[in-house]
């Protein structure tokens, strides 16, 4: 028998707030929060449909997770604190083992950042999951796509490519590293903290959900500069530099989506004194476009053919 929407929020998504923000959460027409003085709200919200973000076998615990997961990614990308989300689910219909699958996936991530589930709202109809999360910056900290200065190094954390290995590998192609291609495509973790890091530090930051080539074309063009990328200081795991060989795609790390990873600009000397894991792949110039040093010592330029130039080489 189907559960009331009041029900099924009370019986799967009800905790106790946890957040110093929350003032009032499930229960009312609205959720209050309450943001502290020389604060602002970030906020921002993603929507996954099933068979455009994922496939219908999808695990309910790792799609909840990976819903947050891109969600807390773009508040550490402008450098929040996540505080509190909204979850809107339209289900074809009300499936107790699914709900409790993905109200624990969904509270793990939750929290580990002291995130509260502050409000939502089911319908019925084809699976679609949206969520909105808000977050804490400090007043005028907030890391921006616009900021980016000449000179500037590009920095990623972690290593590019291996979500889209992992996708590749559902697709049917066998890795010898598949475990950790599709655990980083199953469940990416947001770079919360490094986000926090570098409020205040960065001078510009996107998280790559797009494809490296992509997202750091958004800051250049908010920026209205170019790059020098340096093709063999891009971070790659084994698996993605094994994929790279046998595949032949050798631009295949620079338009993978779904790694979450932060791409950030900075100076030399504030990058001095930042303390996490990082690698520095390139400089922000002042002549527009993307230009990538191959390993040959060759410089290919981007410019004009633009990012679909990589997409192409790297989908063939
Ligand atoms: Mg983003």
């Amino acid at each position: 028998m189907p559960v009331s929407e009041f029900g099924l929020i009370k019986q799967f998504f009800t905790r106790p707030a946890q957040n110093r923000c929350t003032r009032l959460s499930v229960g009312d027409d609205c959720a209050l929060l309450s943001v502290p003085e020389g604060y602002e709200l970030a906020i921002t919200t993603d929507t996954m449909v099933e068979n455009v973000h994922f496939f219908p076998d999808v695990n309910p615990e790792q799609l909840a997770y990976k819903l947050l997961a891109v969600n807390l990614s773009d508040l550490a990308s402008m450098g929040a604190e996540p505080i509190a989300v909204t979850l809107a689910l339209t289900l074809p219909r009300v499936d107790d083992a699914w709900l409790l699958a993905f109200s624990k996936g969904l509270f793990a991530l939750a929290g580990q950042y002291g995130v509260d589930l502050v409000g939502g709202d089911t319908t019925l109809g084809s699976l679609t999951l949206s969520i909105q999360a808000m977050g804490l910056v400090k007043k005028g900290k907030a890391l921006k796509r616009s900021g980016a200065k000449a000179g500037d190094l590009i920095c990623v954390t972690g290593s590019l490519g291996d979500a889209a290995l992992g996708l590749k590998i559902k697709q049917g192609y066998n890795s010898d590293y598949a475990s950790d291609a599709l655990h980083r495509f199953n469940m990416p973790s947001p770079k919360v903290e490094q986000g926090l890091l570098l409020q205040g530090v960065a001078n510009a930051c996107i998280d790559i959900s797009d494809g490296l080539a992509a997202d750091l074309g958004h800051i250049l063009e908010s920026s209205q500069l170019g790059a020098l990328l340096n093709y063999s200081d891009l971070p790659l795991s084994k698996g993605v530099k094994d994929y790279i060989k046998k595949q032949d795609e050798p631009f295949f790390p620079l338009s993978a989506g779904e790694d979450y990873q932060l791409c950030f600009t900075i100076s030399p000397e504030k990058m001095m004194r930042l303390s996490m894991e990082y690698t520095c792949i390139g400089v922000i110039e002042q002549q527009q476009g993307l230009r990538l040093k191959h390993q040959s010592g060759e410089i290919l330029d981007f410019k004009t053919q633009g990012y679909d130039h990589f997409k192409k080489e790297a989908s063939k």
